[in-house]
């Protein structure tokens, strides 16, 4: 039984206080429940802060990126090793929005994998086709490609610290959530092809989340879903009351 886990991806939102504000509600509005594994991702500037907040709960806290270095001349960088000293548990890599703006390959994306997992982060990794890619029927190719590469050299003992999230580029931020059935689909495919890479009873209890456009009123069905284990939120996880709802949507 793969227990659900809800996280928040506050993308480049928010300041000090709001963020101490909203990780504080959800904090709060938790209440100490763990039937649902929950994480917030702030931006870089405020881990510290949020950190302070959610030590001793069950929030745990993620970063939304990371470059694969532990030290060195990489100016603006930020290091999975950095992130591991600031509180973080988990690590997001290869959002559409890193993959589309800042042009990251999978093969980049696999050196931070491997880099944040040898620190000891558990890593978040996001995969999606575009829309121009689904109506050309190559959702699965894509998939395939982008799991093949950012999985490269995984092995099942690693798979353990992962978490895949599926979330296509045009279900996220646009209010269009993929159907219930389309989130099915997908996922099934997903599990099955990382059992190919990484072997069937590791990729029987990964963890994969779905993303994009998840929002309390269409929660409950996307997580009922058998292979849904939960869901990658973006801008619903800025209100702490939407989150919760996600949460509660996921205790089932
Ligand atoms: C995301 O940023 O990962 C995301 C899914 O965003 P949204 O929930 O806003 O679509």
């Amino acid at each position: 039984m793969r227990k659900k886990f809800i996280a928040g991806n506050w993308k480049m939102n928010t300041r000090g206080i709001d963020g101490e504000l909203l990780a504080a509600a959800v904090v709060k509005g938790l209440a100490g429940d763990t039937r649902v594994t929950v994480a917030v991702c702030p931006p870089f500037p405020f881990l510290p802060r949020v950190a302070q907040i959610v030590a001793g709960t069950p929030v745990a806290l993620g970063a939304q990126n990371c470059y694969p270095k532990d030290d060195g001349a990489f100016t603006g960088e930020v290091s999975p090793a950095m992130l591991v000293d600031v509180g973080c548990k988990y690590v997001i890599v290869g959002h559409s929005e890193r993959r589309q703006i800042f042009k990251e390959s999978d093969e980049y994306i696999n050196a931070k994998v491997h880099a944040a997992l040898k620190v000891g982060l558990q890593v978040i990794l996001c995969i999606g086709e575009t829309l121009d890619e689904r109506k050309a029927n190559k959702t699965e190719a894509v998939l395939d490609t982008q799991l093949t590469g950012s999985l490269a050299k995984i092995t099942a003992k690693s798979l353990k610290n992962m978490v895949v999230a599926y979330e296509p580029v045009w279900a996220i931020g646009t209010g269009v959530n993929a159907t219930p059935q389309q989130a099915q689909d997908a996922h099934a495919f997903v599990r099955n092809r990382v059992g190919q890479l990484c072997g069937v009873a590791a990729a029987q209890t990964l963890v994969i989340q779905y993303g994009g456009s998840v929002k309390p009123d269409n929660a409950t069905i996307l997580l009922s879903q058998p292979d849904v284990d939960g869901a990658l939120v973006g801008g619903a996880a800025l209100k702490a009351e939407d989150f919760l709802a996600i949460v509660r949507a996921g205790v089932g």
